[in-house]
């Protein structure tokens, strides 16, 4: 088990920076999530955490010792790539074992301990079989067999479910989970899918460009959102964008937006240039006498609830409402949005005002 601290964390690949001093702490036991898009630097974080990479600047302390320099064989973190990395000529019990005897465990203890893992993992009765044969989920699980076997720190993942199609992928999602909340160990896992880090963590760290935009719990991100950044990566549909050129635009659509504006003490402030407000799709509804209104293009049906598209004097809108509520298309109905939950970022900088 591992606090891991990460200050001021720098990676450069000569002229080209990956990541450009990233702090956050994980703490003992948290399952935490590096996500991204691609290139990002999150991989590259997660290599420099296991000791694959060695930062160019910066601190790693895992439990309040500096690892910074030190080689992975010194941190002992246990990575997991591709879970599907197993040795194919061996059975499972030698798979599961090989960590152990490699590192001259004796024998009674390396019995003891893949008997305890087969037990955590529910494959004892496929302890003797070829891993040849194995359904995928079984390889996945003697994959992590082998990495929790070493009884590691931590445990560093770098998108272990990619290789997998959605039906599998959130099958083996939810026994990762479960097997994190029975083992208590610190994880990193990598992601660059929005919903399997809201799903599966504790804590997700966002990033873009090398840079960290946000660090939180899944609700603190998807409620709070740091930055424009932020808020259109997390989410589906993406939130709402309403942008105004400037104070004066504002203030004559306050009516227009009505509730809404009123509640966002930004839109009164005098000397405050281009604004963006965010609304989420399920944060609009329909209201006969709502003073902004909207023209419905599409509608698409998700069973209990609907997505329709509007377009409207500030740029389209998606609305997240009952299935049962009609939304013709052509017809023009009125939008209200919920200002309790509004997001207002600076339109230049993009970070949050609130
Ligand atoms: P992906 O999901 O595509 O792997 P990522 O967020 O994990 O993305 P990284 O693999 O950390 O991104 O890479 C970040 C950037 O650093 C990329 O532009 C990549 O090309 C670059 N990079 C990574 N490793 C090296 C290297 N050894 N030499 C040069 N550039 C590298």
């Amino acid at each position: 088990m591992a606090e891991i601290v990460i200050r001021n964390l720098r990676k450069e690949f000569g002229a080209f920076t990956a990541v450009k001093g990233s702090s956050f702490t994980i703490r003992d036991g948290e399952f935490f999530m590096l996500l991204g898009p691609s290139g990002c630097g999150k991989t590259t974080t997660l290599r420099m955490i296991a000791g694959l990479e060695l930062p160019t600047s910066g601190q790693i302390l895992i439990d309040g010792e500096d690892v910074s320099q030190r080689p992975a064989s010194q941190r002992d973190i246990a990575m997991v790539f591709q879970m599907f990395a197993l040795y194919p000529h061996l059975n499972v019990r030698k798979n599961i074992s090989y960590p152990l005897v490699s590192q001259g465990v004796p024998r009674a203890q390396i019995a003891a301990k893949v008997a305890e893992v087969a037990r955590i993992l529910g494959i004892e009765s496929i302890l003797d079989k070829p891993v040849g044969g194995l359904s995928g989920g079984d390889r996945q699980r003697v994959a992590l067999g082998r990495a929790i076997v070493r009884n590691p720190k931590a445990f560093m993942m770098d998108e272990p479910l990619g290789a997998l199609d959605a039906e599998f992928r959130e099958r083996m999602a939810e026994e990762l989970r479960a097997l994190h909340d029975r083992m208590g160990a610190t994880t990193v896992y990598v992601t660059h899918d929005q919903l399997e880090a809201m799903q599966m963590g504790d804590k997700i760290v966002v990033m873009n460009h090398g840079v960290v935009e946000q660090f939180g719990t899944p609700q603190d991100i998807y409620d709070h959102p740091a930055t424009l950044f932020v808020a259109d990566f997390i989410g589906s549909p993406a939130m709402n964008f309403l942008r105004f050129d400037g104070v004066a635009e504002a203030g004559a659509t306050r009516l227009d937006l009505g509730s809404f504006a009123a509640a966002v003490p930004e839109l009164q402030e005098s000397a405050r240039g281009a604004l963006v407000l965010g609304v989420r799709p399920e944060h609009v509804s329909f209201r006969d006498d709502a003073a902004c209104r909207g023209r419905v293009e599409a509608a698409e049906y998700l069973g209990t609830t609907q997505i329709v598209t509007l377009s409207t004097a500030h740029g389209p809108v998606k609305a997240r409402i009952p299935s049962g509520q009609v939304a013709r298309p052509g017809e023009t109905v009125g939008l209200d949005f919920d200002a309790r939950t509004l997001s207002v970022f600076d339109g230049g900088s993009g970070r949050a005002l609130r």
